[in-house]
């Protein structure tokens, strides 16, 4: 090692967690999800682990068309899916991404739902099918309590989005009224969901013991399927259903402070939600990049970096996209995208300087994919225990923009930690599927089964 990467390991020794923190780390989630769980403890836990009402996964017979929508990733999508059964099941999909601009994210909420009903209108039009009542599965990737598969209140925005007039309301209700306002066609909202719960449905289809789904994009999160008869909420013991852990919280109730650093908190503080997600902040692709830069510009200051030398491109925020921080830690051609990264922000990097900022770069991207693997163990455990087997074997379905960019090498054994989650769960084996478009199309999947249930339970 040079003496730029070995100076960059100390500088930032509390961001390189040991397998006994991580392990701690672990214990500790484990503690939050069962608070989540219980009656009594829920209203003042963090990891708010929200039922669903999605009690069963595909099952290989459902049909029809469907519209889905696919909110609160990097991409707002509105999505046609056919899902045909002659002999082997077969999904077909089209799909189109529209633009939400930021004054849209963070304006008043009738707005936002405006924009999102005319995106429909225009994608109807576009495929010729404006005339038909569709289902439609709504992927919303925010924080919900839900009562039933299509009611679903928002408890507060996370990530980018901040619209007036939304929390604590049904986002059902909302998009039925945009949609009545405009009265140029209908549709039938059949169930909303969350991104995880979409991912694990979409790989369910493919692999029957998928239980879990994971997202690492502009934010984190994860579902699986959870016993009845250890979700206090809802009433009944029967069967399993699936929980939207809300895992992104896990730290707002401080449990985290002695792992986070002068940089989770800087991050917290500029963000839009102060002292919420703290999990995601230290984690997801909205905040990843950033991690980098603020690091880069204290050690700058402390004249560690760049000769001492700060740039105001180097000081503005969002300069330091997380896209570079995959591409710069790839051991090719990584260091060559350091020094072009570094001169676009208007620095002369040397030689050092490019491996040190690759080093910070690994040690972010680590850090992260080891406290999601932490996680993950935790969750990976608890469904071992519910099954009461020696050995677990399941499949964790993953989606979300951070997984996918990062180079292949980097996403299969670092970003989702399967290393980690082997070495914390010894006695289970994990397969992950890379869902595609996980998200958007797995609403679709929870409304085709939940037409095939509506009419299993007609006939
Ligand atoms: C949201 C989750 C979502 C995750 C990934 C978080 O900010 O609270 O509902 O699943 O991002 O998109
Ligand atoms: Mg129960």
């Amino acid at each position: 090692t040079s003496g730029a990467t070995e100076m960059v390991d100390k500088y930032l020794y509390h961001m390189r967690l040991s397998d006994e923190t991580l392990l701690d780390i672990s214990n500790r989630f484990r503690k939050e999800m069962e608070k989540g769980l219980g009656k009594d403890t829920n209203p003042t836990a963090s990891v708010k682990m929200l039922p669903t009402f999605v009690c069963s996964t595909p099952d290989g017979t459902e049909k029809g068309d469907f519209l889905a929508l696919d909110l609160g990733g990097t991409n707002f999508r509105v999505l046609y899916v056919k899902v045909s059964d002659n002999g082997k099941q077969k999904v077909e999909m089209q799909n189109q991404i529209y633009a939400i601009p930021e004054n849209l994210m963070r304006g008043s909420g009738s707005q936002l739902f405006d924009h999102i009903a005319e995106c429909l209108a225009n994608f109807l039009e576009k495929l010729e099918i404006k005339d038909k009542k569709l289902p439609l599965g709504f992927t919303f990737s925010f924080p919900c309590q839900q009562n039933k598969l299509d009611e679903s209140i928002l408890l507060n925005w996370t990530k980018g989005f901040k619209a007036s007039g939304v929390e604590g309301r049904d986002v059902v209700g909302l998009l039925r009224k945009a949609i009545r306002k405009r009265g140029d066609f209908d549709i039938d909202v059949v169930a909303v969901v969350n991104d995880t719960v979409g991912t694990m449905m979409t790989c369910g289809y493919d692999d029957h013991n998928c239980e879990v789904g994971l997202i690492i994009g502009t934010g984190t999160n994860a579902c699986y399927m959870e016993e009845m008869r250890h979700i206090d909420l809802v009433e009944g013991d029967e069967g399993r259903m699936c929980i939207n852990m809300e895992w992104g919280a896990f730290g707002d109730d401080c449990v985290l402070d002695d792992v986070r650093t002068e940089f989770d908190r800087e991050i917290d503080m500029g963000s839009l939600n102060p002292g919420k997600q703290l999990f995601e902040k230290m984690i997801s692709g909205m905040y990843m990049g950033e991690l980098v830069r603020l690091i880069m510009v204290k050690m700058a200051k402390e004249n560690l970096l760049f000769g001492g030398k700060i740039t105001p491109s180097l000081l503005t925020t969002g300069h330091f996209e997380t896209t570079f921080v995959s591409a710069i830690e790839k051991d090719k051609d990584g260091l060559e995208k350091a020094n072009e990264v570094l001169s676009k922000l208007g620095l002369d990097p040397s030689h050092e300087d490019c491996l040190a900022t690759q080093r910070i770069c690994q040690i972010v991207s680590e850090r992260a994919a080891n406290l999601c693997a932490a996680t993950l163990a935790g969750v990976l455990r608890q469904i071992k225990e519910n099954k009461a087997v020696d050995r677990l074997r399941t499949t964790v379905g993953v989606d979300g923009s951070v997984y996918k960019k990062h180079p292949q090498k980097i996403y299969i054994s670092k970003l989702v930690g399967t290393q980690m989650v082997r070495r914390l769960v010894p006695d289970c084996d994990v397969r992950f599927l890379r869902s595609e478009d996980g998200s958007g199309k797995g609403a679709a999947m929870v409304t085709a089964v939940a037409y095939r249930l509506a009419s299993q339970q007609a006939e």
